[in-house]
Order: structure tokens, then sequence, then C-alpha cells
């Protein structure tokens, strides 16, 4: 975090070639935009700016640049951008030829690395949709080996990257997205913590704290996550907004039709309990529960309310840490 810019805010930096899907990445996540309509979208040509903390949770900005940026270029103060920023993500479209995007990688990442060494680099292999099983796992081990041999190479082997196969048309681009979200919230190890309480005081299988627009998860408790219950939250939570939106009532502007009421059940076929309920304005917790645990969903509600309690509390501190900086900051 910047002190110089006074801003607390977590800063993700969406970088790639041209064409390897950044605008597509960011209008589906953010903007609910169906993967078939980014077919006409029109290419990143200037460096955008958009802060996504208004109408969403998770406080972040992405920095859409064009592939082709020049850093020697004197107007492009790359340092300045790099010093604020928490994560770097750089798109490679795996359908096309990567030598270039690899060469692009590496310079990245050793400019950035050298203005703040404390960035993550997260590599959306992306547009893996066209390919076989195989085939990513052999292009995953591929850009890997090469990206990491260059870094071996320029004596940079402490610089860490993540890698991550991504694609618009199903879940994967927001799961990888919750986890680059999820290494800049200080205070994940306290969500899973109070999500590993709730649900083994309340006889619950499994709880994910979504953030309600982007369908980024900002937490869940320990036990592993499976891709199709993730794909089962998403889902649910696209019913609840999309019917809130069409029939729901909103007061003049203000936002979503998402309220301290809203909430969903769904008994899903294989005696399992979907149950989806607003934690604050931004986050919604879905969880899972047996049927015969879903019996007593009294005790559920009771535990649910201490948990909204105490998330309240984990963000007013954030808040007033922030406050206290930020004035900090001024003197
Ligand atoms: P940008 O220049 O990096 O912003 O790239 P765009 O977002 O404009 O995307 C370029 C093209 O890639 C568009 O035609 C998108 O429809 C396509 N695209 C983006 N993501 C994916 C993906 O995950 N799979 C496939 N098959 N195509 C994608």
């Amino acid at each position: 975090n910047d002190p110089l810019s006074g801003e607390v805010k977590p800063r993700i930096l969406l970088m790639g070639l041209r064409r390897s899907g950044k605008s597509s990445i960011q209008k589906v996540v953010f903007h609910k935009m169906s993967p078939n309509e980014t077919l006409f979208l029109e290419s990143t040509n200037k460096i955008c700016r958009e802060d996504v903390s208004s109408s969403s949770f998770v406080s972040f900005q992405i920095w859409d640049f064009p592939g082709q940026i020049d850093f020697f270029d004197p107007t492009f103060d790359y340092e300045m951008i790099f010093r604020g920023t928490g994560a770097l993500i750089f798109v490679i479209d795996s359908q096309d030829d990567y030598v270039e995007a690899l060469r692009r990688l590496h310079l990245t990442v050793t400019r950035a690395y050298k203005v703040n060494p404390d960035i993550n680099f997260e590599i959306f292999i992306h547009k893996v949709d066209g390919l076989s099983d195989d085939h990513k796992i052999e292009k995953q081990r591929d850009i890997h080996k090469r990206a990491n041999d260059d870094l071996a190479d320029a004596g940079l082997e402490q610089i860490h990257l993540s890698f991550y196969l991504t694609s618009i048309y199903d879940h994967s681009i927001f799961e990888a997205f919750s986890k680059v979200v999820q290494k800049l919230i200080p205070q994940l190890p306290t969500l899973e913590n109070l999500l590993n309480i709730f649900i083994s005081n309340s006889g619950i299988e499994k709880a994910f704290l979504f953030d309600v627009v982007s369908k980024i998860y900002i937490a869940t408790d320990s036990s592993p996550v499976d891709m199709q219950t993730y794909e089962l939250c998403c889902d649910m939570i696209d019913v609840v907004i999309d019917i809130s939106c069409i029939y729901g009532v909103t007061d003049s502007g203000a936002g979503l039709p998402y309220d301290e009421e809203s909430m969903a059940i769904i008994h899903l076929n294989n005696t399992t309990v979907m149950y989806l309920k607003e934690v604050t304005k931004f986050l919604a917790m879905v969880c899972f529960v047996r049927r015969e645990s879903f019996e007593r969903k009294g005790l559920i509600d009771y535990n649910f309310h201490c948990f909204k309690n105490a998330i309240q509390e984990v963000f007013d501190v954030r808040v007033k840490v922030q406050q206290n900086r930020k004035l900090l900051s001024q003197r």
C-alpha cells in the first residue's frame, strides 16, 4: 500500500498481450457480461483504471493495459504503478503462440519486482476451453518451466510465480480470481477460523463467504473445495440476484436489491440442502447442510447471527485502522 497516494486499497493489475483476453475477463467477472458477448469487445488500447469497490466488497482496482507497453517511455510512470500494486495478473493466451507473451512476462515481472518485491505474481494461462485435459497440463508445465528458467537465467529464482488455468466459458476464471483476491485480504485467517467454528457448531458440511457481485469467494472453511460445489454456489447466487434484479424492489437506485432479508434454500436431490443468507451489503454466506442437520435450522440461524456479528467486528476494526493510517499519513 502506497502511503504517498493516501490509499489503503489493495490494487490488482491486469496485464498481458493484446487480445489475450483482459477486457473479457474484467467484463465477465465484474460486469456479468456473458462470455459470448466478449467476441465483440474492442481491444484494449489505453490504460484504464477501474474501481470496483463501489459495487463490490472487494476494494481493488484493475488496470487494464494494452499489450505493448514501452517501459522506456518517460511518460509512463510504471514505478508509481507497481509500488501501489498488491497483485499483478499476467494473462497468457494458451491458444496462441506464447513466445512473445513469455518475453513480455519476464520483462514485466523483473521490472515490477525491482520496484516492489512484495507484489504477488499471478499468471493466468487463459482460453483453455479449447484444450483437452492432457493438453492443458502439458501447456501449464511448459509455460511454468520456461518462465521459471528465464528467471533463473537472470539470477532471480527468488521470484515466485503462481499459475492458473482459466477460461471465461466456465467457472475457472472466478475460482482463479478468488484465490488472487484471498491472498490480498489480511483478515483471511480470521475469516477462515470463524467459518470453521460456525460449521462445526452447526452441523454444516461446507460454507463459503461470497462477494455477490463478482461471485468471488473471499473465504471458506478449511475443508477442501471441489469445483462442482463452487459452481453450484455461483449458480445459486445468480438465481437469487437475477430474480431480485428483475422482480425485486430497489429503493431509489441504491444498488442491488439485496438486503438483510435476502436468503434462499434449495433442497438438492442428494439429501443435501443449500442455504444462502445475507452477511453484509456485499457478502453472502452459502452453505451445504445434510437434510437431517437442516432440521435444526434454529440452531444454524442462531450461530449464523453470532457469526455475522463477528464479521461486522472484523471489518469495523479494519475500517478504523484504515482511517487512523490515513490520519497519520496526512500529518
Ligand atoms: P484484450 O485485448 O486482452 O482486452 O482481449 P479481449 O478481451 O478483447 O479478448 C480477445 C478475444 O479473446 C475476444 O474475441 C474474446 O472473445 C476472446 N476470449 C477472451 N477470453 C476467452 C476465453 O477464455 N476463451 C476463449 N475461447 N476466447 C476468449
